[in-house]
């Protein structure tokens, strides 16, 4: 039998929201109530489910969310003037649009008239620069969430060796700067793979800690990982299955392969993803508390 620790996320985001009953409590005391709002351009059906369970989550903790559902044709400046509103919107102290979004609209320029101080994603480039010279604002849900569950189960990054497949700016940068900054919990010598990496596994072999968030299912088995490595599993795909959905959610790494050699992973679902929702809540807080 297997001796693999899983690294539960679902528990661990318990823990988060717990956590954050009392500071939501005296938020209410003063008469506020955090409140997110959520943008979604078009009918992307893994979207659809994003937002589902983010607005789900903020409803039952009694926090205001309001979803902004958009036609797919959505011009660039009618989605620009919404954000606008949004940014003036004192009831409102997050603002979040889930991505993708379609071929016609330009992210970056959506991502950059959010307000930083409303941007709880931490995709403006102004968060993204604070991060990076070690003073975070908003860290990106999916890596903060990734180094509460490492805090949580006691996995120490100092002086271990990271390796992080994947580079887009929601995870893989975000999370390679955090490993590897000079702090209690990092402090890592983390390596970044991508898909111009001739040799990813030379990389994944040597590392005590695997994070990978590509995007590719079942792309880490046990042959690419020494024995007792962390596998941090980010990704979510969607294979087809035989089942009522006609499809089945699986992570970057291949479960029954790793499981034999790791010391310790996140499944899939279960891990990550519950992480990445609490964290957003815990960045809406924050920023309803630095509002007033
Ligand atoms: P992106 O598509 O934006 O980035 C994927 C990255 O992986 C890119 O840097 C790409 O390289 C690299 N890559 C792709 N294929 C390969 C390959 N075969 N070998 C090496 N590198 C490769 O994806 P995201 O970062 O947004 O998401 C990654 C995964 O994580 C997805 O499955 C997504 O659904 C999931 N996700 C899960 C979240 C959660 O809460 N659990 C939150 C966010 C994402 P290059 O830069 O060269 O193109």
């Amino acid at each position: 039998m297997s001796d693999l620790l899983i690294l539960s996320g679902k528990d661990v985001s318990s823990s988060v929201y717990k956590g954050l009953s009392e500071r939501i409590h005296a938020l209410r005391e003063k008469g506020i109530t955090p409140g997110l709002a959520v943008v979604l351009v078009g009918e992307d059906p893994a979207s659809q489910v994003y937002v589902r369970s983010k607005t789900r989550t903020f409803k039952k903790l009694d926090l205001f969310t309001q979803t902004y559902t958009l036609p797919k044709d959505t011009r660039q400046d009618e989605l620009l003037g919404l954000i606008k509103e949004l940014n003036n919107d004192n009831s409102y102290h997050g603002i979040l649009v889930q991505l993708p979004l379609p071929k016609h609209i330009e992210s970056d320029k959506v991502i950059n008239a959010i307000d930083p101080k409303k941007d709880v994603d931490g995709f403006h480039p102004e968060n993204a620069g604070l991060l990076a010279i070690g003073r975070p604002r908003f860290i990106p849900c999916t890596p903060k969430g990734i180094m509460r569950i490492l805090e949580q189960y006691k996995i120490d990054l100092n002086g271990k060796h990271v390796v992080v497949v994947g580079r887009s700016n929601i995870v893989g940068r975000p999370i390679s700067i955090l490993t590897s900054m000079k702090m209690d919990g990092a402090n890592a010598t983390t390596t970044i793979c991508h898909s111009g990496t001739p040799n990813i596994q030379y990389h994944t072999k040597t590392a005590d800690v695997i994070i990978v968030a590509l995007g590719v299912p079942s792309f880490l088995d046990q042959e690419m990982i020494k024995k007792d490595a962390v596998v941090i599993d980010v990704g979510i795909n969607r294979i087809d299955a035989d089942n009522q959905k006609g499809y089945k959610l699986v992570g970057d790494a291949d479960w029954q392969s790793i499981e034999k050699k790791a010391s310790a992973a996140t499944p899939v679902p279960g891990g990550v993803g519950p992480m990445t929702i609490a964290m957003l809540v815990e960045n809406t807080v924050e920023a309803a508390e630095n509002f007033y």
